[in-house]
């Protein structure tokens, strides 16, 4: 009789509404598949190098430097050095006055900072307008604040020379872009540069955007976690700087990014007050502190950086100068075997065609898994090399317009590169011979 009535009490939904159609997650089935089959990994975002020197030295003065009060609280909204040397840090970039009490906050890694935002800002029946493809978290984000995601896609235009394509090649429709507005629409998220395509938005593109964003009075969620890596001499430009548009946009930055720690999730947001102060209270009702020691440590990098700013040794210098030849070298790789690489303008993650590899991977009729899902798992399984579907950064909507692509990191050690490549050219041996 008593298992009985905890049998029908067990019976009771669990799981909260707001959590319908959320729950599967690419990360939690490909970064297993990777930690299981692959020799290579360039699936995951994370450099397999040691972060700079001058990192983990901070953080070994941070933890033994006879400051014990560093192993407790801080101010909640931010460490008091990494706040100040944020402010000075973004005064310079975004030509303004910012006050680091006030319009800067620090969060649990960028991811955090997203999750602040949609909650403080989006309403039930609100519309959020994401750019495809995206970083994949946006959507079950907007969704689970209640909001509903609406979707523009980056259109691929190939050169018709013959060459590689670039990032660049992918752009927005301006009609299509501008339809997607309305008095429903909150607020649009940017990402430049883009992960997973590694586009940087060019200023005319951001002018119609913040245009937009000001004729619909509109906020911008302006994820900028890869500022710094950005190639070929090209520009990162902040949509907060255009005119009208700092009163209306959150900047999200990530110390996992800037200084190649992503463990050590330690992000940030800038903006006004008049938006900050909602993402304080989300802040405050939920994680209330951030790791204190990590904020000491990053705070002391920011001051290097802001000393060397724009010289030689500056990390904000030398990082992109790395990343740029590794980039270089994922693209000879890829181009060597026919997996046609879109040269990335910024980020550490790269989009390759695997058109041409269709006979590769047995095609299972019973599976409604999009190719580059089958590619990826199948390649992973069989050749050792992890990489990403870009599918996965597409609405469910969409995603059947892109399935010849995959997502590789090349924020990787040059072994780890090279033997990226002895895979691809033993594979296309085999394919040959
Ligand atoms: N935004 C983008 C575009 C990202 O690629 C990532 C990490 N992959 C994040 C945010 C999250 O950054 P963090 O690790 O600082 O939480």
């Amino acid at each position: 009789f008593l298992s009985l009535s905890l049998q029908a009490k067990m019976s009771r939904t669990v799981q909260a509404r707001r959590l319908e159609g959320i729950d599967k997650n690419i990360w939690v089935e490909f970064v297993k598949l990777a930690a299981t089959y692959s020799k290579v990994n360039l699936g995951q975002g994370f450099p397999d190098f040691p972060p700079p020197d001058f990192l983990t030295e901070a953080l070994t003065r941070a933890f033994g430097g006879g400051n014990h009060m560093l192993h407790q609280y801080t101010r909640a909204f931010g460490h008091p050095p990494l706040v100040k040397v944020l402010a000075q840090f973004y005064e310079k970039l975004l030509g303004r006055d910012i006050d680091p009490m006030t319009n800067v906050m620090v969060t649990v890694g960028a991811y955090q900072a997203l999750f602040y935002c949609f909650q403080a800002l989006v309403d039930e029946g609100d519309e959020v307008i994401i750019i495809e493809p995206f970083f994949d978290c946006y959507e079950p984000m907007v969704k689970m604040a209640g909001g509903t995601p609406v979707f523009v896609p980056l259109r691929p235009n190939p050169p018709k020379d013959g060459k590689l394509m670039s990032s660049a090649d992918w752009q927005l429709d301006p009609a299509e872009l501008a339809s997607k507005f309305s008095e429903r629409t909150k607020a649009i998220v940017l990402n430049s540069p883009n992960n997973p395509l590694g586009k940087v938005f060019s200023r005319g593109e951001l002018g119609l955007l913040a245009e937009l964003c000001v004729k619909h009075d509109v906020l911008c969620i302006s994820d900028e976690v890869y500022e710094w890596l950005v190639y070929d001499g090209k520009q990162h430009i902040r949509i907060a700087s255009f005119q009208g548009m700092w009163d209306r946009t959150v900047v999200i930055g990530s110390a996992g990014k800037t200084f190649s720690a992503t463990g050590w999730k330690v992000g940030w947001v800038v903006g006004p007050d008049r938006l900050l102060q909602h993402l304080r209270t989300v802040h405050q009702n939920s994680v209330y502190h951030c790791a204190t020691i990590a904020q000491e440590a990053v705070a002391e990098c920011f001051q290097r950086e802001l000393m060397l700013y724009g010289k030689p040794e500056s990390y904000f210098v030398q990082l992109p100068k790395e990343l740029q030849q590794k980039r270089d070298w994922l693209v000879q790789s890829l181009d060597g075997v026919g997996m046609k690489p879109i040269i990335p303008e910024g980020t550490y993650f790269l989009v390759a065609d695997i058109s041409q590899f269709k006979s590769d991977v047995p095609d299972v009729s019973s599976s409604d898994e999009p190719y580059d899902y089958r590619f990826a798992k199948w390649m992973v399984k069989n050749k050792g090399l992890a990489a990403i579907p870009l599918s996965t950064f597409y609405s469910k909507a969409h995603k059947n317009n892109y399935t010849n692509f995959i997502r590789f990191c090349f924020a990787k050690e040059e072994a780890t590169l090279k033997a990226a490549n002895d895979i691809l050219q033993k594979w296309k041996q085999e394919k040959t011979s």
